[in-house]
């Protein structure tokens, strides 16, 4: 933490972006809870993309570059700037590494214009109930206190998390969707590939990213594992296809896509990949998702009439 006395802080900013779709509607409610005004930047949209596109390393994957975007924009908005350092969000597994520079990176961008707020959230460790103990503590609330904002932030993520659409134990037909949960949750980026789906009248659910433990298996990345044991777990007479939505430049993927498409051969189940970059290109991705929807149609008739 850099800047000035923690009990000072009446106000908290937060990106809308990476880390925040980790725990949805978790932290909001934490700070809230504990009577802080909550600023969190505005949903991603035309001006936030082409922010980014000036702002940020071109290498970065788009989610790495959405966050410096949605940072520039909350940098003032408050007294202090809230990011975890996200090491674990899964026992026996381990964040991406770009998520657990994020404080620092923002130290060093944005540390002349205000402070930064962080805490380590590492389930290795300890559990990010725990962690919010630490820091509400940090902050200087009383223990009760944080402890019941802790439980609000708690109950309210599993109200957020309860109304997704995973895929555990279901019945009917479904294309899976893998991706990782800041590209899901992110409607910008997310909406075109639901919307075409739906436009199909294509079912589709994807992981449960709030699982609190998965199989031991050979992908130790905490989001890639569960849609690893998801795959691991698909049922080929009720999930007619994967549809991976990649991250352009997006290293955790390029490697799992391989185990992905190697497993899912052997299940009989068609795959395929979309990599989402900044450009608006919908022309093509709604013909690859027909493409792709068609062919698996085409190949159950077949299959039947044999
Ligand atoms: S897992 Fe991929 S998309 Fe996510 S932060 Fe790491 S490199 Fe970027």
């Amino acid at each position: 933490m850099s800047g000035s006395k923690r009990t000072d802080y009446r106000s908290v900013a937060m990106p809308r972006a990476l880390w925040y779709h980790l725990y949805p509607g978790m932290w909001e409610v934490f700070f809230r809870s504990l009577g802080l005004s909550v600023v969190v930047s505005a949903k991603t949209d035309r001006a936030t993309v082409e922010r980014a596109a000036l702002i940020s390393e071109p290498e970065h994957c788009l989610p790495l570059k959405l966050h410096d975007a949605h940072l520039h924009g909350v940098v003032g908005a408050a007294d202090v700037v809230f990011i975890p350092r996200v090491l674990s969000t899964l026992t026996e597994h381990i964040a991406c590494p770009k998520l657990g520079s994020l404080p620092d990176c923002a130290v060093a961008q944005f540390g002349d214009e205000t402070p930064i707020l962080t805490i380590d959230i590492d389930e290795n460790k300890r559990s990010v109930h725990r962690s919010m103990l630490e820091l509400g503590s940090e902050l200087g609330f009383r223990r009760n206190a944080t402890r019941a904002a802790a439980a609000a932030a708690l109950s309210a993520m599993k109200t957020e998390r309860n109304g997704l659409k995973t895929c555990i134990d279901r019945e009917d037909d479904y294309f899976l969707i893998l991706a990782h949960p800041y590209i899901l949750h992110d409607a910008y980026v997310s909406a075109p590939v639901f919307g075409k789906l739906d436009a199909m009248n294509v079912k589709w659910l994807f992981p449960d990213y709030g699982c609190e433990s998965i199989e031991s298996g050979p992908i130790k990345w905490d989001a890639c594992g569960i849609m690893h044991d998801a795959l691991l777990r698909l049922d080929a007479g009720r999930c007619v296809g994967v549809i991976h939505l990649s991250a352009f430049n997006c290293g955790c993927d390029s490697i799992v896509m391989e185990v992905f498409r190697g497993l899912l051969w052997e299940k009989n189940i068609p795959y395929m990949t979309l990599v989402i970059d900044e450009h608006e290109g919908r022309a093509g991705l709604d013909t690859r998702l027909e493409a792709f929807v068609d062919s698996i149609g085409w190949r159950n008739t077949l299959d039947n009439a044999v």
